[in-house]
């Protein structure tokens, strides 16, 4: 008995438990952990400063006797929507869960019989079935249930044991902040809350707010999930394709600079789905480049192998001549790179200067084919030099022809500078087509596909040819509008609208609107790039939170 631990250690053990086992303090999982640790049913701190140890009974035997002739009267009394085997099993249940102590199993039989008397009292039909009954298969224990989930029991609670749960529960929390360092303020917050809550009201806030804190971060762990897919999914895509397209290693340095710029901003899916479309333009790019890389070196190839075979032809030479040849013919068809096939060229043109004298329209011929050879050479060197920088270069979108996030930004910084220099206004709005997941779900990815050309070809027919747009995001489009004033922005936006409900989409014959919310914002004095794009993000979410189809001006 002496090395029981007391109601206030058990807390304590329950409160570690619970960080170590990562589950959120709810109520639920205290009262299943205290029961674990505890090996006890419920939980039940001292009883109020009696000073007696846990166990003894301050309930005198006169009571108890009180009670027993109560229990044996009214087992036997008939009470509506109750058998004698529900009451027995009611007995039953209360000594095995509070037969260790006594001051509890008094309140706790006492407690039962009185509900008998309740279930009786009750007029009409049996509202509950005596199997459902909480007060029968519980056996109408206050107190059984979560500490804070009965009311009354924090006056049952020990004020000292109170504070001490106070305190570990605002210690669990300000752990999570190492975790989410970016809720910080408010886990500060509840701590203070917390802390100070002494009364039910106050206690039944705080549980409140602590619930809506547990949701977030469980919302906040699912994106991280979701970052963590999304990294996966773009490494699978580069691995892959690094297997099938790269010739050389020039390619995949242009691709792991991007994906350094990527990892060295904060994470979030819109910057991942960002990497991911890079990725996939700059491999469509060069692809095609790799196939004129291919051809071109093929043609230079077949030309060597003509200029050799031309040799052969009007050389009456040596033997010792003609197994040099063999030997270039087979160096050509093995060799792979160009600086492979350059140092050959070279060889080649140095034997045959030997006999070049020979016949001078051979050698005319022969100076033609060189040329020729040269240029296809500068031809492979150019493509080679392209593909190099090609992945680092994509400024344009490859589906709809407007400027992917990098060209964006170039034309962001170079129209900032400008407003500076001129001290003229600047707008940049962001559109979202609205519904759009529904639109690929009901025609088609292909048909969003062509929807997205649509709109995109709409719009930039109908800005001036200082305005810019770019793909911001999958149905997201970036609007940049120099020399121009908030107002003179959200009328162009509304005219856009207007544009998409006149020149609709047409799938299989039939037309179909397509409308966006967008938002629009005006640079402020200094303002940068980011944050000027950040404040028209907020003014689109608020046009899809008032209802979509419309556009909003962006606070300052
Ligand atoms: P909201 O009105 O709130 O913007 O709803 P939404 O359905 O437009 O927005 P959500 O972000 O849920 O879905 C965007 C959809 O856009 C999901 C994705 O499949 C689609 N999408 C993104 N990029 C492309 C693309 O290149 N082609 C096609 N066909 N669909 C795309
Ligand atoms: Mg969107
Ligand atoms: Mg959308």
């Amino acid at each position: 008995m002496a090395s029981e631990p007391t109601p206030a250690e058990l807390a304590g053990k329950t409160l570690k438990a619970l960080v170590a086992r990562k589950l959120s303090p709810t109520p639920e999982n205290y009262v299943r952990l205290y029961a674990e640790i505890s090996g006890k049913e419920t939980f039940r701190p001292a009883a109020p400063s009696s000073g007696m140890s846990a166990g003894s009974s301050t309930v005198p035997s006169s009571s108890w006797a009180a009670l027993i002739r109560d229990l044996l009267r009214q087992i036997d009394l008939p009470h509506k929507g109750m058998t004698l085997s529900r009451k027995k099993e009611g007995v039953n249940t209360v000594l095995t869960r509070f037969g260790n102590d006594s001051d509890l199993l008094y309140e706790k039989m006492q407690g039962l019989i009185l509900s008998w008397g309740r279930t009786g009292d009750t007029s009409g039909e049996v509202a509950e079935p005596a199997e459902n009954s909480p007060r029968i298969s519980s056996p109408a224990v206050p107190g059984a249930s979560a500490p804070s989930a009965a009311s009354g029991m924090d006056t049952a609670i020990d004020p000292v044991v109170m504070t001490h749960l106070r305190d570990l529960l605002a210690q669990t929390l300000e752990s999570n902040k190492l975790l989410q360092p970016e809720l910080g303020e408010e886990i500060n917050a509840l701590v203070t809350q917390i802390r100070a809550a002494v009364d039910g009201d106050q206690v039944t806030d705080v549980a409140k707010k602590l619930r809506h804190f547990w949701v977030k971060m469980e919302l906040r762990g699912g994106d991280k999930v979701k970052i963590q897919e999304g990294l996966l999914s773009l490494l699978r895509l580069l691995v892959e394709n690094v297997g099938e397209l790269v010739a050389d290693d020039k390619w995949l340095h242009g691709q792991i600079s991007i994906l350094r710029d990527i990892m060295e901003q904060p994470l979030d899916k819109r910057s991942i789905a960002d990497a991911e479309k890079n990725l996939r333009d700059a491999l469509v790019k060069q692809s095609s480049l790799k196939q004129s890389l291919a051809d071109a070196k093929d043609t230079l190839k077949s030309l060597m192998t003509s200029f050799i075979d031309r040799m052969g032809e009007m050389t009456e030479s040596t033997g010792d001549y003609q197994a040099k040849i063999e030997g270039y013919n087979l160096k050509i068809g093995l060799a792979d790179n160009l600086t492979e096939l350059g140092h050959i060229l070279e060889d080649l043109m140095q034997d045959t200067r030997v006999i070049q004298a020979s016949t001078l329209r051979s050698h005319e011929e022969l100076v033609v084919a060189r040329r020729q050879a040269v240029e296809a050479q500068e031809k492979i060197r150019l493509l080679e030099q392209e593909l190099e920088q090609v992945s680092e270069l994509v400024r344009e979108d490859q589906l709809t022809g407007t400027l992917n996030r990098r060209g964006m930004e170039d034309v962001l910084q170079r129209e900032i500078t400008r407003s500076d220099r001129t001290q003229s206004p600047l707008c940049i709005s962001l559109l979202d087509i609205d519904n759009f997941k529904l639109f690929n779900d009901l025609l088609g990815h292909k048909a969003g596909d062509l929807a997205l050309m649509h709109v995109s070809e709409t719009i930039k027919n109908a800005l001036r040819p200082t305005d810019a747009v770019a793909r911001y995001g999958g149905e997201e489009f970036l609007l940049v509008l120099p020399a121009t004033h908030l107002h003179e922005g959200v009328d162009i936006l509304q005219r856009l609208q207007r544009l998409l409900t006149q020149k609709l989409f047409v799938h299989d014959g039939e037309e179909i609107i397509i409308t966006f919310s967008a938002g629009v914002a005006m640079r402020g004095l200094n303002e940068t790039a980011e944050e000027v794009i950040g404040r028209a993000d907020q003014a689109m979410y608020q046009a899809k939170a008032a209802g979509k189809n419309r556009v909003v001006k962006a606070e300052s």
